[in-house]
């Protein structure tokens, strides 16, 4: 079946869900005793980590559905409006939150603008702690508005970024990625070599050093992926991008994904984006959907995002 854009976007979105719900119950688990108590992990389990129902969200979906919310309702990027949202939600009381977007939106709510609360923060944190992948893991609503302004995409995608991560690697992380699946919405042929060839310049190191891999593995070639599975935004990108991109089968690339164990939840809602954006809504089981309670409501902004 040929995809559209829509049901690419919904993909996205939808994809983003699977893969953050599918991995939240083993969540921090090493991958061989993610192995040992349930085999593959093919269907939305119950309790685990968090201790919440099968198909439960978490905070990769609730923030990319405040950044999606925001840009329907205003029609454009307005952060400060990013912000208060992710605010709301942080003082709903979240059963997951990471540490660096808490103290940056601890920051907003004491009153810092938008723009300095991340980099305040940043600049407290030490390496090692200072570059995770929580904007990583919710910045996805942006590729499908922006999908047809490149420069505008990478820029909204830094700034939206630097609210809780301001690192350098957290920001162009976002905007990679982005444009990765902007490109995959558009039918762009290579869709993430030719990033490199227009903005590789730009990129930290670090992250252009992990897509490299993901290029090699695209074309066959052998590919030194790391099997890191922390929360550093670097590994979730190129973790993300080799699954999302070289699996044979949406249901395939978020299975691996979270079989990888430590940050699943993570690494699995950046896979589901690319896979999603791929193959997609119609690729993903819909045995996992049905279990996601704000299938309809993705489906709806993806729908609304494209316009
Ligand atoms: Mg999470």
């Amino acid at each position: 079946m040929a995809n559209d854009c829509r049901s690419q976007a919904q993909g996205i979105l939808l994809g983003l869900a699977c893969g953050d719900a599918l991995g939240r119950p083993v969540e921090f688990q090493a991958p061989d005793r993610i192995k040992r108590i349930h085999g593959q992990v093919t269907e939305m389990l119950a309790h685990g980590t968090h201790g919440q129902p099968a198909g439960t969200i978490t905070d990769d979906t609730e923030m990319a559905l405040c950044i999606a919310r925001s840009l329907v309702e205003h029609g454009t990027f307005e952060p400060e409006d990013i912000a208060a949202r992710f605010v709301d939600w942080k003082q709903s009381g979240p059963f997951d939150i990471g540490i660096m977007t808490s103290s940056a939106l601890q920051r907003i709510q004491n009153g810092e603008s938008w723009d300095e609360a991340g980099q305040r923060e940043w600049q407290a944190s030490m390496e090692g702690s200072n570059a995770g992948n929580g904007s990583l893991m919710r910045c996805a609503p942006y590729a499908i508005a922006y999908r047809n302004e490149p420069a505008e995409l990478v820029d909204i995608s830094r700034q939206s970024s630097a609210i809780t991560h301001a690192d350098p690697r957290c920001q162009w992380s976002c905007a990679l990625f982005n444009r990765t699946l902007a490109n995959l919405l558009t039918g762009v042929e290579r869709p993430l070599e030719t990033i490199l060839d227009n903005i590789g310049s730009e990129l930290p190191d670090d992250v252009r050093n992990a897509v490299g891999p993901v290029t090699a593995a695209r074309h066959g070639e052998p590919a030194d992926i790391s099997l890191e599975n922390s929360g550093y935004v670097v590994t979730t990108l190129q973790a993300g991008l080799y699954h999302g991109l070289t699996a044979e089968t949406a249901e395939d690339a978020i299975v691996d994904a979270v079989m990888m164990g430590g940050d699943t939840d993570t690494i699995g809602a950046v896979t589901g984006a690319v896979a999603g954006a791929r193959f997609g809504d119609g690729a993903l089981p819909e045995r996992w959907l049905t279990e996601i309670n704000e299938a309809s409501e993705l489906r709806q902004l993806a729908t609304d995002l494209i316009e």
